[in-house]
């Protein structure tokens, strides 16, 4: 599109929007469906004008296996632009869906949420990615109309660490009473292994996203970002949101980057930086697991602490960064497995971070868990690849019982069949979360920056929400966001992938 024409379709909005003014203002019997036409021809002309915005050029979209692949390209504004559009749509679904979970368990109203995006979160966020969540409020507002501005997306942004880390933190500073019982949450089951643990050697890492069915039905974007500065990364994602963020990703600096978070955290620094913006930060910038560590430190807020597990294709190394506020560690070998379920190892880090944490008991969920990856990873020592590992993300041995059955305790989650739920996270009985979806690789995939995938549960299963909802009465505050969770193929994404013809 020239100028010229960019011109005429800005004077075609202003001309249409002086007409609806009109319409509207008129006083006329203008009947709901001729108003609803005029702001929908207004919507279409919008849309088609910002569709011609240069910045689009570089990005696309197409949609497989039920993943949405988007890639993102140049600097900072214009990656959240391409963000904000592309995704303009689903980012208002997921708005919806994650700030209404965000209100209901906190108990604490939205603007309180602006608030703490605004005050605390904002000033601490790089410029690069203050701009580029500047781009998704501009690519959303041309795309849909949204009236969502940057400190809604900035708290959105937080969904994970401002109502588990510091809304507890804020009520134990205030003693306030009656406060809800909020818990850090227990995110997913992975591994990453190397050496004489894998066939052929090589490294090979896997992660299932373990969160409510809810959110988790959305977490379904594969992002391929190219910027200005930094790596090239892919890696899933939820839409609005600039990090992995259940975490999933690869980059061409060579790291494999995934992680579980730690049951029972208890902590927070409000001075610190956003944990979305350093695991975002970590993913473009480190090319070693130094300079991953390096960063996710640097301003440790506290939120969403996690064990992150790392690999270096470059090196064949591993390592597990086990991320306490108060205190931290890190172990790292070119030959051995890392596993992660939801519990923190290291005894300072227990006894700092995680004081309520019981490691000895092997009836909860990331303990039991955790005796099934040993004893899984053991059993397919030197023989696990990718293929194995996708089969592992769908494994419904529960070791507590010593039976299978898919439940709170297996590797792949399903609360919502569990009587006992998971009280380390108030996941009450029956609750509708679990494992969401998958993601698998090697280092020669990841080298080719590629790596596979499944939304839905890894095992295939499907989640129906009507007749849950029908048999929990005590979900029905979840009707207008829970939807069904339906699993899809293994599919592989890599970068620079363009839709099968
Ligand atoms: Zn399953």
């Amino acid at each position: 599109m020239n100028d010229s024409m960019r011109r005429a379709a800005a004077i075609l909005l202003v001309i249409l929007g002086g007409a609806a003014l009109w319409w509207t203002g008129s006083g006329a019997p203008a009947s709901a469906s001729a108003n609803d036409a005029m702001v929908a021809t207004i919507a279409a002309a919008r849309e088609r004008a910002a569709a011609n915005d240069p910045r689009l050029k570089p990005a696309s979209r197409f949609e497989e296996g039920g993943w949405i692949y988007v890639h993102l390209e140049g600097d900072p504004g214009a990656m959240g632009y391409q963000h904000g559009y592309l995704l303009g749509p689903e980012i208002e679904d997921g708005f919806a869906a994650v700030s209404a979970g965000m209100m209901h368990s906190t108990e604490r109203d939205w603007e309180f949420f602006r608030k703490a995006a605004h005050e605390m979160l904002w000033p601490k966020i790089d410029a690069e990615y203050q701009q580029e969540l500047q781009g998704i409020v501009e690519g959303l507002r041309a795309r849909t109309g949204s009236k969502l501005d940057v400190d809604d997306i900035v708290a959105f942004n937080a969904f994970e660490e401002l109502p588990d880390y510091y809304v507890p933190w804020l009520n134990k500073q205030q003693k306030a009473a009656n406060a809800p019982n909020l818990k850090s949450p227990g995110n997913c089951s992975a591994f990453v292994a190397t050496g004489t643990w894998t066939k052929g050697g090589q490294i090979v890492m896997a992660h299932n996203n373990w969160t409510s069915y809810r959110n988790g039905e959305r977490w379904r974007i594969v992002f391929d970002i190219a910027p200005k500065n930094g790596y090239r990364m892919l890696m899933d994602g939820f839409p609005g949101v600039i990090a992995s963020d259940d975490d999933f990703g690869i980059n061409s600096g060579g790291l494999m980057v995934t992680e579980t978070t730690i049951t029972q955290f208890e902590g927070w620094d409000p001075k610190g930086k956003a944990e979305f913006v350093r695991a975002r930060k970590a993913l473009q910038y480190a090319g070693s697991i130094d300079e991953y560590t390096k960063i996710m430190l640097d301003g440790n807020n506290g939120g969403y602490a996690n064990d992150w597990l790392l690999g270096d294709r470059k090196t064949g190394e591993i390592a597990q960064l086990e991320l306490g506020l108060r205190a931290h560690k890190l172990w790292r070998t070119k030959d051995g497995v890392l596993a992660g379920s939801n519990w923190a190892r290291d005894p300072k880090v227990l006894k700092e971070d995680a004081p309520q944490f019981d490691p000895a008991n092997k009836e909860s969920s990331p303990n039991a868990r955790r005796a099934r990856w040993d004893e899984l990873l053991k059993e397919n020592k030197g023989k696990i690849d990718v293929a194995l590992a996708e089969k592992m993300l769908g494994d419904h041995s529960d070791t507590a019982q010593k039976k299978e059955e898919a439940n709170e305790r297996t590797l792949c989650g399903h609360v919502d069949g569990s009587p006992r739920g998971v009280k380390e996270w108030d996941w009450q009985p029956y609750y509708p979360g679990g494992a969401v979806q998958g993601k698998a690789t090697d280092a020669t995939m990841a080298k080719e920056m590629r790596f596979m995938a499944r939304v839905g549960h890894p095992c295939g299963g499907d989640f129906l929400a009507k007749p849950f909802l029908a048999a929990h009465p005590e979900q029905t505050w979840q009707e207008p966001y829970l939807r069904d969770m339906k699993a899809g193929p293994w599919t592989e994404f890599r970068s620079s992938q363009t839709p099968k013809e």
